[in-house]
């Protein structure tokens, strides 16, 4: 069913099999919200499904405190409803449905619902994310936003002079370790193997760095506390012996998964399953482009995402309103977003 939000949303019927839109946005995180609020106001017809619920993984961050405009932070959810409200006052029609199937060469992109319902799109911005892996171990859902975390730039501050963990081996977790040594008293990498899997520039930091330490062998079993995490117990891989860390916060680095893989047999990816998209978020096909979390860039944060759904709606309106009859996907990276502000 269609859901509408905001006094002034429109239009004001379903979605019907056979829609054609200017543009589909697939994912409604803070790349797809803002892609739509963008290309709403630039006049689009446009249609953003969601498979789950709108904001992404960011209505489930407890407090967002690296959002700029809130200075004294906001909650997750509070920021996800005001990015939908705000497209949704713009015109952005949202749709709580999956895709199941995207024909994306070709000027007239198929999109199948979970349903079957097919409509077309003359472009697409793939804004589907990513979903960080878990450890699956007892007391992680539990102190979740409360000493468990999956992102150091998003969290590291509340761990200020208290002792951190960062479970992982590669470049993340070594990146998380150095971030949070300038932030934390000190901070132990747990590591389930004997050597670290990230690049030697970042271990050799990481081992001439005095406030991190790292536990070999070792893999998180538990997570403890009462209303805030205090301890991780971890196991010794060899002897299986039980140790309990005392900790304030935990960092959970061991990789994350993007939601990418409807689209794997056409659009190019890295070997980890991340879109390769240009600066301006076109990809290898013409009318595609990629915006968020499941793009190949340096960081992941919710401004970046935004950002990357600002930029993505706009070569969007630029492909499709100034582009030559016989576009090919060459031309449209000859494009640049920003002649459009000149
Ligand atoms: C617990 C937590 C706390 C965080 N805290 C912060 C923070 O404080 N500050 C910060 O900057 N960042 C934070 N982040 C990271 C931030 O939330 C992400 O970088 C950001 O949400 C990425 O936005 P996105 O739109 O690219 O993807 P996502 O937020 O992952 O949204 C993608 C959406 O696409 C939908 N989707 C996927 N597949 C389909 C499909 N087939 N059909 C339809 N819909 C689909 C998903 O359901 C999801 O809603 C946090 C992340 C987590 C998990």
């Amino acid at each position: 069913m269609a859901v509408y939000i905001g006094s002034k949303a429109k239009p004001a019927r379903l979605t019907q099999p056979g829609d054609n839109f200017e543009v589909v946005i697939i994912g409604g995180g803070p790349a797809g919200l803002t892609a739509g609020l963008y290309a709403a106001r630039a006049g689009l017809s446009t249609l953003l499904l969601e498979k789950t619920f709108t904001g992404g993984q960011a209505a489930t961050a407890n407090h967002v405190e690296n959002y700029p405009g809130f200075d004294n932070g906001v909650g997750g959810p509070e920021l996800a409803m005001a990015m939908e409200r705000q497209a949704a006052k713009a015109g952005l029609v949202v749709r709580a449905s999956g895709v199941s199937r995207m024909e994306l060469k070709g000027d007239v992109k198929r999109i199948t619902l979970e349903g079957g319902m097919v409509i077309t799109a003359k472009a697409v911005i793939l804004a589907m994310g990513a979903r960080p892996r878990k450890t699956g171990v007892r007391g992680e859902a539990e102190f979740s936003g409360r000493g468990v975390s999956w992102c150091a730039t998003c969290d590291g501050f509340a761990m200020k002079g208290k002792n951190a963990a960062v479970i992982g081996g590669g470049n993340t977790a070594a990146e998380d370790a150095l971030y949070l040594s300038g932030i934390c008293e000190h901070v132990t990498i747990v590591h389930r193997r004997a050597e670290l899997r990230a690049d030697r520039s970042l271990v050799r930091r990481l081992l001439e760095n005095p406030k991190i330490s790292i536990l070999w062998d070792h893999v998180v079993k538990a997570f403890e506390g009462e209303e805030k995490l205090r301890a991780i117990e971890v196991e010794n891989v060899t002897n299986h012996e039980r140790t309990r860390l005392p900790v304030g916060g935990v960092f959970i680095a061991i990789g994350e998964d993007p939601d990418t893989s409807l689209a794997k047999d056409e659009v190019k990816m890295n070997r980890e399953g991340y879109v390769l998209a240009d600066e301006d978020t076109r990809t290898n096909l013409a009318g595609v482009y990629a915006a968020g979390d499941l793009r190949e860039k340096p960081l992941r944060q919710i401004v970046t995402a935004a950002a990357d759904g600002a930029v993505a709606a706009t070569a969007a309106m630029q492909d499709l309103r100034f582009k030559a009859p016989e576009h090919d996907n060459e031309a449209a990276r000859g494009v640049s977003v920003h002649s459009v502000n000149a």
